[in-house]
């Protein structure tokens, strides 16, 4: 699971990074608004952490842009105001929900851990299926008819969004950002060398489906 935490005062931000990190999540930082809303918008979190008074932009304006670009990302609001406007306010602009600096650090991993359970998204469900390719969830199994293979983590990760966008093409840098994330060094080359080894395992299970190249741009999933 992946938390953007957007967060001005740097000491908080660091030790809400060290938290959540010791709790097995990937944390990336922010330290103003204007970062803060870039980042959301490339969709790879699972929950956002959002600070109210952020230079740049505050945290509603963060937040209302987010949600007009139709980004649905769980974001959970935290600020030294108590305020009961405040708030209203921010579940007014599709906060999901409000903490109050401060917080114990108990009381934010539960909120994290009901913020994404709830998140009703195609890739909680158990089995993905396209064409005739059947992706396992608990198990990282790929199967076709009576064949199956195991798929090493990053394999996985990079067939359940091939299979969640089906026909539509996933870019590189998408597949990048998704997989590896902001703070990895991996380059464009590490989604080709994967993507091959997806073709090899699809081959191997005889399946008609297949990952096209879409030059210079990136990859969609095609069945015949
Ligand atoms: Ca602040």
């Amino acid at each position: 699971m992946r938390v953007l935490i957007v967060e001005d005062e740097v000491r908080l931000a660091s030790t809400l990074q060290d938290l959540l990190e010791l709790n097995g999540y990937t944390a990336d930082v922010c330290h103003d608004g204007e970062a803060g809303l870039d980042n959301a918008l490339s969709a790879i979190y699972d929950v956002i952490l959002l600070d109210v008074m952020l230079p740049k932009l505050d945290g509603f304006t963060v937040l209302r842009r987010l949600r007009a670009e139709g980004n649905a990302t769980p974001v959970l609001m935290l600020t030294a105001r108590s305020e009961l406007s405040d708030r209203v306010e921010g579940l007014d602009c599709g906060a999901d929900y409000y903490l109050t600096k401060p917080f114990e650090p108990k009381e934010l991993l539960a909120c994290i851990r009901a913020l994404t359970r709830r998140q009703p998204e195609l890739r909680n469900t158990d089995v993905l299926e396209y064409g005739d390719l059947k992706l396992i969830k608990n198990s990282f199994t790929l199967s076709c008819g009576d064949r199956s293979l195991r798929l090493s983590r990053k394999e996985f990760d990079m067939m359940e969004l091939l299979m969640l966008n089906r026909e539509l093409v996933i870019t590189k840098e998408n597949l990048l950002l998704k997989i590896w994330g902001y703070e990895s060094d991996a380059e464009d080359n590490n989604v080709e060398v994967y993507v091959s080894f997806l073709r090899k395992k699809l081959e191997h299970l005889h399946s008609t489906v297949k990952i096209k190249t879409i030059r210079m741009v990136g990859y969609c999933l095609e069945k015949s």
